[in-house]
């Protein structure tokens, strides 16, 4: 049933105002009318009717399509309208019609955007009447102007003509989720409406502002969703294969890369985006029913943003389902349970670059079939904030998704073109305060001290805010400052910076970025969102393991400084004089990849730290013979390395550094907590042979071929999963390349899906490792290694910590385990959710029947708690004094225990714990950390023994998301040295008490 004009008469006419300020007699609808003199393509409005499963689900903005005698509808390249069922576009076909519409209308232009890491072009496509598009590089020139307002002196007077002449951009993106398939085809069909259609508001919006599209953002997994989409079609009655990979790398997490920039969609979307100066990046997403346009969502709001930037969401999130309201739609809203916290999300792109960010949930079906859809009590009930909630259950079509999608974006397109002055008048002030940061509310700058030991990591960081577009400078004169203290309330200090050192003056247009990116994040325990949607800390600075000092005196950016325009001449550098090359182990990311890519020449790692030519070599460093020296630099300089020559070889203890041999094991359950670290590895150049678990059920020989096997975090599977692989009652479930799935296959293949490990694999990968093997896990793959007997000694402890993506600090355990050469004390890492270890000097469950609970101390009796209790009557027998254990140590055995016990774990074969968090007072260093103590101090990297091999555990993620830079080489050492990971035994002996205040990591 449709009930046009719901409203009463005045929320109409408010809504009406706003809509079109100067007519203030029109009605609500009416705004809306389409041209009664265009005719409408009968054919396709008629399908249009048909694949809408119910007229509330359409509008009038809709429900028509204007015809044209020279522009093709999207009916053209689809063979059918947009949103029909059973169908869906290559990102071939799509961009095929965009460009035949640029052929036919002087209104569209299509422009190539980038590539892919699978090569495959991205598109931007801008929409508008001739004039504007004409003039829109002249527009582009005043826009870039109020973007970067120190271009006019930050003067006022200067923007307002600027702002007056100029017409902005509306920044559209679609199916950046591969599952979620609608927005394509509602893209293009927009594209025609806006290009076509006469109605009045519509030539009004085409005036008055340019509309950019990307139809298909994430273009690699769109190609491969259609594959399995027709495999489907084709297979009828049969389950079809999940798609197992989206991106080439990541899968739904592609949209949480707008921290650590590493995906070229990413970067194509925002160079994008701020290449075109753009007000908004609207991204379309379909997980909700039937419109979430979560442009206001929820707290908190991310701490960084210009308090102006939540205003326009609370404005143009709710008129927008005011709008939706008005056309008879249900289920639209804009409050929701999303919290706006984590920068991470494409859209946020705009956030954080002083445009407004959008993102509207619709529903969709995973595909184009028309099917009845039963939604969940929380999805239907009417709230405060839904008022006209989503039905129970409905049949719903991808034309109804569709429908929706457009709707609300013409809606909100036609609000913005009758406001783009205002919009404009926003985007400069949100810009011009970005600029005045410094003053209106600090920090002033970050420095990052100029320190050799940090300078690769230090350029990694810079790297990422220059993909930001953030501007970086270098000190040309040491220059002290006033350093606010860490704790409020307490004096300021000073500091003295090197030439050298590099600033991020928070004086420019992005400075918002880069302060949310170096600063730190604190999340209550108890802000009333209970759910933080995705991690709560991020902090940059800590997860790169860099030093940077945020400086609130302004006096930092009268200091003579020069722009850094080129990172590379930073590194590379060769000192002293000799025929040994030494490179220092700092903690560089780079030395594993120099071992695979020096072709020629001989590398030794020094087991100890030594001291020659008059500088510190740290545990780990290399010493390269044999080399070529022109081609030794240019590598050096390519990954951020210096080297110093030695005359004469040190003397310490080294080995040959081998250039193992990696596997990189996935599963078919899911691949892109993996494809972090496939993603890390590759940029890194880390060579790797990629198989799966079924390779390695079907593989008798793992050791004969690989020295190491990676086998990163499947992603929240069990044990059992990984073994069993998916359920076989139905048919098979193929992942290759054939004629109907030309886009499956390429990173791996598998004529079924659904089979895991199984039980020979487990036995193949426990005899890699017992022949000598590394075998690294983390998280729920380290949960596996535990639970099938491959990591002796080592259980994951239960806690009550609340963490949700936390930044976590931690300290070594065993400072000379290769696994830590090149870092100092402590480190800061990612935790998920506060998994820890527990080692153990035997296997098994621990103890037998409980008669007794046991006393951890003594029993009650006279005396305090550290007297002896008397029995009355005979002479004190003192018991042994029972050794101090700390958190991560294992629980030591008396010989009572041992004695005949064939649990125990023979001393060599023990669990080393490598790394541990520190105690509950320093323990979070950003994000959310309630309940902290019963995860303080416990073990959270451990080296397993079992046979002559080594199965490391990693309880923290240390390589995710591009953002944790500092942790990766504790996987990258341990790949290195996977041959002397194991340390010479000594006698355990007693943690003396002053171990307990480990020094913290910074
Ligand atoms: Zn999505």
């Amino acid at each position: 049933m449709r009930l046009p004009h719901l409203l009463p008469a005045l929320a109409a006419t408010i809504l009406s105002l706003a809509l079109n300020p100067a007519s203030a007699q029109t009605l609500l609808n009416d705004g809306f009318a389409r041209d009664s003199r265009q005719p409408i393509d009968q054919a396709y409005t008629d399908h249009i009717r048909k694949y809408t499963t119910d007229p509330q689900f359409s509008s009038r903005l809709v429900d028509y399509l204007p015809a044209s005698a020279t522009v093709p509808t999207p009916a053209k390249v689809l063979g059918d309208v947009a949103g029909a069922p059973d169908m869906l576009p290559y990102a071939e076909d799509v961009y095929k019609y965009f460009r035949q519409l640029e052929s036919a209308s002087p209104r569209v232009k299509v422009f190539s955007i980038g590539h892919t890491e699978e090569n495959r072009e991205m598109i931007a496509v801008a929409i508008a009447d001739q004039a504007l598009l004409q003039g829109a590089k002249e527009n582009g020139e005043r826009l870039a102007k109020l973007a970067d307002p120190r271009t006019i002196g930050l003067d006022d007077s200067k923007a307002q003509p600027l702002i007056d002449q100029s017409y902005p951009v509306y920044y559209i993106t679609g199916t950046i989720h591969s599952s979620e398939t609608g927005a394509p085809t509602a893209l293009m069909e927009l594209a025609y409406r806006l290009a076509v259609d006469d109605a009045p508001y519509i030539k009004y919006i085409r005036s008055h502002m340019i509309v950019l599209i990307t139809p298909v953002v994430e273009v690699d997994g769109r190609d491969r969703m259609v594959d399995t989409y027709r495999w489907h079609k084709a297979h009828p009655g049969e389950q079809w294969p999940r798609l197992a990979y989206w991106g080439h790398y990541v899968a739904h997490d592609n949209n949480r890369d707008a921290m650590g920039m590493t995906l070229n969609l990413t970067n194509n979307v925002l160079n994008t985006y701020l290449g075109w100066h753009a007000q908004v990046l609207h991204d379309l997403h379909e997980s909700v029913p039937f419109l979430y346009d979560n442009t206001v969502g929820d707290g908190p709001y991310n701490a960084w943003i210009d308090p102006a930037l939540a205003d326009e969401w609370a404005e143009l999130g709710w008129n927008n389902v005011a709008q939706m309201q008005s056309f008879g739609m249900p289920g639209v809203f804009t409050h929701g349970d999303f919290d706006t916290w984590s920068p991470g999300y494409l859209m946020f792109l705009a956030g954080m670059h002083n445009g407004i960010s959008r993102l509207y949930e619709t529903f969709g079906n995973g595909g184009a079939d028309t099917v009845k859809r039963i939604l969940q009590p929380e999805e239907y009930s009417r709230t405060w904030y839904r008022q006209n909630p989503p039905l129970p259950s409905v049949m719903w079509s991808q034309r109804d998704n569709n429908n929706y999608e457009e709707t609300a974006l013409l809606s909100t397109l036609a609000y913005f073109s009758r406001n783009t002055h205002h919009f404009l008048e926003n985007y400069y002030m949100k810009s011009k305060r970005s600029v005045e940061k410094p003053t209106l509310d600090g920090p002033a700058a970050y420095v990052l001290p100029a320190d050799a030991a940090e300078l690769n990591r230090q350029l990694q960081l810079l790297n990422v805010l220059k993909l930001q577009h953030v501007e970086v400078q270098q000190l040309s004169a040491a220059v002290t400052s006033s350093v606010p203290a860490t704790k409020r309330g307490d004096k300021p200090t000073t500091q003295t910076f090197p030439a050298g050192s590099y600033v991020v003056r928070l004086d420019q247009p992005y400075s918002r970025v880069a302060d949310a990116l170096l600063d730190k994040q604190y999340w209550a325990p108890d802000d009333p969102q209970k759910h933080p949607y995705d991690d709560t800390g991020w902090s940059f600075t800590q997860l790169f393991n860099v030093k940077t000092v945020r400086l609130t005196d302004a006096a930092i950016l009268k200091a003579p400084m020069t722009p850094v325009v080129d990172f590379d001449q930073a590194s590379g550098k060769i000192s002293g004089s000799g025929s040994i090359y030494a490179i220092a182990n700092t903690g560089q990311t780079s030395l594993l990849p120099l071992v695979y890519a020096l072709k020629q020449g001989h590398v030794e790692t020094a087991e100890k730290a030594f001291d020659a030519e008059g500088k510190h070599f740290g545990a780990g460093s290399l010493l390269i013979t044999r080399a070529d020296e022109s081609s030794l630099a240019a590598m050096l300089r390519k990954l951020s390395l210096d080297a110093a020559r030695l005359s004469a070889a040190p003397s310490v203890a080294t080995h040959p550094a081998p250039a193992p041999r990696i596997a990189f094991m996935h599963t078919w359950l899911g691949t892109q907590t993996e494809g972090w670290w496939r993603l890390a590895f590759d940029k890194a150049g880390v060579p790797f042979a990629y198989i799966s678990t079924q390779t390695a059920a079907s593989e008798g020989d793992l050791r004969g071929k690989y020295d190491v096997i990676v086998f990163a975090p499947v992603g929240r599977s069990s044990s059992q999963d990984i073994i069993n692989g998916l359920p076989k009652w139905g048919n098979a479930l193929p992942w290759q390349k054939s004629e109907i799935t030309p886009n499956l296959g390429l990173l791996d293949s598998t004529p079924d899906m659904r089979d895991g490990l199984g039980y020979d694999g487990l036995a193949h990968l426990k005899t890699f490792v017992e022949k000598g093997g590394l075998l690294i896990t983390c998280e729920d793959t380290a949960q596996f290694a535990i639970d099938t007997g491959l990591a002796p000694g080592v259980s994951v402890a239960t806690n009550d910590a609340r963490v949700v993506g936390s930044v976590l600090n931690s300290v070594f355990v065993a400072p000379s385990s290769p696994i830590a050469n090149g870092y100092g004390a402590g480190l800061p890492v990612m935790s998920a959710n506060g998994m820890v270890f527990n080692v153990s000097n035997t296997l098994g469950r621990q103890g037998g029947r409980m008669l007794m609970d046991p006393y951890e101390h003594r029993p009650t009796g006279r005396g305090g708690p550290d007297d002896s209790d008397i029995t009355q009557g005979r002479q004190l027998a003192e018991p042994e004094v029972l050794p101090k254990q700390q958190p991560w140590q294992p629980k030591q055995l008396n010989e009572d225990q041992m004695r005949n016990n064939v649990q125990v774990i023979p001393v060599q074969y023990r669990p080393e714990v490598i790394l541990r968090f520190t105690e509950q007072k320093t323990l979070l260093l950003s994000g959310l950390l309630d309940k902290a103590g019963s995860i303080a101090e416990r073990a959270i990297v451990v080296n397993a023994h079992l046979g002559a091999g080594n199965v490391l555990l990693f309880a923290n993620n240390p390589v995710y998301r591009g953002e944790t830079i500092g942790s990766y080489n504790l996987v990258f050492n341990a790949i290195l040295n996977f041959d002397h990971l194991r340390q010479p035994v000594a006698a355990p002996a007693p943690e003396p008490p002053a171990a307990r205040t480990a020094p913290a990591a910074r």
